[in-house]
């Protein structure tokens, strides 16, 4: 086994020969030329001169040697229905959308908005885009008419693939009249819009523009589709961040490095392999779809797990359930679905057969370390977190079991994976940190690796200007979130570079102070914001959630307050203790599960809260709101 500490270094110094071997685990119609062009910083082009089709590298590739075996397994405990695709299956239905498409006049280059629930269909429709070369714009359905319509300007698209509807937790949530709504907003108006009817809502047909579904698909049954083998550069798809910190940014991602990079993933990181399942519960609005619902695991050669509906429903068990019913062998997930499933009792975990699963990844926020304890524990599994932005579509801190096994250090993501130059900067001198226990902003030395964001879509200077700082004579991209780097090696993520907290002179993370509450035994999870004080500059006020609501009603709050400030000077010290501590049934976060922090902040600050296009829950803002009412 190779040292992994080499394989990284030689991702680094001998980064064309390294790249060039992980580019032999996918198809190449043509090979590239060179594999990483540099020579306009910080635009890198990975793999110039291949060619290639990630749908070819998804799904055809596989019929020779699996084509009976399953590719996509669908799960909905919303409609109660569950359907097996074999790679052959998979091929037929992705050929049968990309013929529709190319009906309504979809050609390569040109954009398909996918609005869609989690649904088969929708990924049909990412791999019939990629097999035409043609440029998907997944947006998350359920989001509401006018974000939906300004990813409409965006993306310009030629034609629009949604459904009637999706639901949650038993209830449905009308797409059609949302996205009617927002094809009228937007001054772009899609030439076609091909309904899939689930049955579950009235979606009336716009004459002239809207298609359905079934019939078309009944009219292309046996048309063969091939793949338009596309330059390694030529865009695959754009998608936008969570807009956590603000206005969402638009993400172009290449083909060629995206193939590579998710499939040396797959091998290096995730440990997945041909004929195994791979269970994803993200969607596919986020990158984790993307890359670890659809891509990723496809171009594996593994059977992917599409759910739809909660982790809870119809009861805490069913994810474990399918875990032992389609052998899983790799879970993803988010810390914010254990947060609920530890809400309930472990033996929902411990009634079903987990012996397939080999490890449960987890990424998209800061994992605690109470979390990670008892997940780890309920399942008897290794737990990897991992670290990486829509922006890197894949993993930038993480561990690498596939090349050296090591172990996972609680409240850390790992270690820099191969490909990333990883830096840790002064935020206000820029210079490079070396020695351990240092904080400082989580940079990566360019080129960013392959399979990272190329540009922002259609603006080259928002790219450069948003993300890239110069170091003398080196350009850098900045992740925005601050971190520290053990004497191992491993990063501790600290929170968002603009969630930091200066209390009288001192620099906190609100990480740090959320992991300390959540120590607290009453404590299900926190959110820690900075709000400006005239004596300290800053003060931390705290908002928490408790595992048992009654449970301020036995203690009363001042004695719970007391208690965890307490927990704070304990693990952290008096400095970090919040001024504050205030207790709600939810806290404000984005639909893919990220506390909105600048949200909370703002309204604490008598500030507008901005754009809170992605947020899950208003009701849960405004119990902050009224909190301050009251004080
Ligand atoms: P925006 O950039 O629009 O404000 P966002 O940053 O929330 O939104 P994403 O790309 O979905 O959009 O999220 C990436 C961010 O999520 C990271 O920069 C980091 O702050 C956080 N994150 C992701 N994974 C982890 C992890 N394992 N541990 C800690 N934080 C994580
Ligand atoms: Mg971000």
């Amino acid at each position: 086994m190779t040292r992994y500490a080499d394989f990284h270094r030689r991702s680094i110094t001998d980064r064309e020969a390294f790249w060039a071997e992980q580019a032999a685990l996918v198809d190449w119609h043509r090979p590239f030329d060179q594999v990483c062009d540099y020579s306009r910083p910080p635009m890198a082009r990975w793999f110039a001169g291949g060619r290639l089709n990630l749908c070819h590298n998804a799904v055809d590739r596989h019929l020779a040697a699996r084509a009976d075996q399953n590719a996509l397994i669908w799960v909905s405990t919303e409609t109660g229905q569950e359907r097996v695709y074999s790679f052959r299956e998979l091929h037929a239905e992705v050929q049968r959308m990309a013929a529709i498409l190319l009906g309504l006049g979809v050609r390569q280059g040109d954009r398909v908005l996918i609005y869609m629930p989690m649904i088969p269909e929708a990924a049909f429709a990412m791999l019939a885009c990629a097999r035409l070369g043609a440029i998907h714009s997944v947006v998350f359905g359920g989001f509401a008419s006018g974000s939906l319509a300004n990813r409409i300007d965006d993306a310009a698209p030629r034609v629009i693939v949604s459904a009637d509807a999706g639901s949650r937790g038993g209830k449905v949530i009308p797409y059609k009249p949302l996205l009617d709504e927002a094809i009228r907003l937007a001054t772009h108006k899609p030439s076609r819009v091909l309904m899939v009817d689930r049955g579950l809502a009235p979606a009336p047909a716009v004459a002239g523009r809207d298609e359905d579904y079934a019939t078309q698909r009944a009219a292309h049954l046996d048309e063969a589709v091939p793949c338009v083998w596309v330059e390694a550069t030529h865009p695959s798809y754009t998608l936008y961040t969570s807009g956590t910190t603000g206005k969402p940014k638009g993400v172009q991602r290449d083909t060629g490095g995206y193939a590579v990079a998710l499939a040396a993933s797959m091998k290096h990181i995730y440990q997945g392999n041909a004929g195994e399942t791979y269970f994803s519960t993200s969607d596919i609005g986020w990158v984790v779809g993307h890359s670890y619902i659809v891509y990723g695991p496809l171009i594996a050669g593994m059977a992917t797990l599409m759910y739809e509906g909660l982790p809870v429903r119809p009861d805490p068990g069913i994810w474990w359930q399918l875990v032992e019913k389609y052998k899983v062998t790799v879970m993803f997930t988010a810390p914010t679905a254990v947060r609920v499933l530890k809400k309930h009792d472990a033996s929902y975990l411990h009634a079903h057969d987990l012996s397939s699963l080999r490890a449960l990844f987890l990424a998209g926020e800061p994992l605690d370390e109470p979390t990670a304890q008892w997940i780890a524990g309920a399942i008897g599994k290794p737990v990897i977190d991992n670290y990486w932005q829509t922006e890197t579509g894949w993993p930038i801190l993480s561990i690498a079991n596939g090349v050296e096994a090591a172990p996972s250090k609680f409240g850390s993501p790992g270690m820099a994976m191969y490909g990333y130059d990883v830096k840790l900067l002064d935020e206000n001198t820029g210079a490079e940190l070396t020695g351990a226990n240092q904080k400082g902003v989580i940079a990566i030395e360019g080129p960013l690796p392959p399979g990272c964001m190329q540009t922002v879509w259609r603006d080259d200077a928002r790219f450069v200007n948003t993300y890239w700082k110069t170091v003398p004579g080196r350009l850098i991209y900045s992740t925005f979130d601050w971190g520290v780097r053990d004497e191992d090696g491993y990063y501790y993520i600290l929170g968002r570079t603009d969630d930091v907290i200066n209390v009288a002179g001192h620099r906190l993370g609100t990480r740090e102070i959320e992991e300390a509450i959540a120590r607290h035994d009453a404590v299900a999870e926190a959110a820690v914001v900075g709000v400006a004080d005239a004596v300290k500059g800053q003060v931390a006020v705290a908002f928490v959630v408790l595992k048992d609501p009654k449970h301020v009603g036995a203690a009363s709050a001042a004695e719970l307050e007391a208690d965890i400030m307490k927990t704070v000077d304990q693990h952290l010290g008096s400095l970090a203790r919040p001024a504050r501590v205030r207790f709600v049934t939810a806290l404000p976060k984005t639909r893919s599960g990220k506390l909105l922090r600048r949200a909370i902040q703002a309204v604490c600050e008598r500030r507008d809260p901005g754009d809170l296009t992605t947020m899950e829950d208003p009701a849960a803002l405004q119990q902050i709101r009224d909190h301050l009412s009251d004080a």
